[in-house]
């Protein structure tokens, strides 16, 4: 008889520590998910409130339309008038600004194929000199 009730608490001793480990580790499952989440969210919100690299300035759309327009909506290298972009001549990388000046209407073709390292400026002004 004793030894029935000794082997039942001793399984509701057991019972009892896997409940409490459960708990402990669901607990800290959570803590660590309330965590990421956490930092995600502020991750999210500093991305949204710096969405540019330092150094950059958001582009004034009416610029944006300025350089389209002055470029006659066609790309200052091929002349495709798809998929167009605007291009800082110098880069911002490099010290380059959103001056109009510094920009240019390039498809998105051209852009990439530009990259960094690429003096484009040449290229523009001997098409405008051209168009003009
Ligand atoms: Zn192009």
């Amino acid at each position: 008889m004793i030894g029935l009730v000794l082997s039942l608490i001793v399984r509701l001793v057991v019972f009892a520590v896997q409940l409490v480990i459960m708990v402990v580790v669901w607990s800290f499952r959570l803590v660590a998910m309330a965590v990421a989440a956490l930092f995600a969210f502020i991750a999210s919100e500093r991305a949204r409130r710096a969405p540019l690299p330092p150094g950059r300035q958001p582009m004034d759309p009416d610029v944006r339309w300025t350089v389209f327009r002055r470029d006659g909506y066609a790309c200052a290298w091929c002349g495709s008038d798809s998929d167009l972009t605007i291009d800082h001549i110098h880069p911002v990388a490099l010290g380059g600004t959103n001056d109009i000046s510094n920009l240019q209407t390039l498809c998105r073709n051209c852009n990439s194929r530009k990259g960094i390292s690429a003096s484009p400026g040449r290229y523009r002004r001997r098409e405008l000199q051209r168009v003009r």
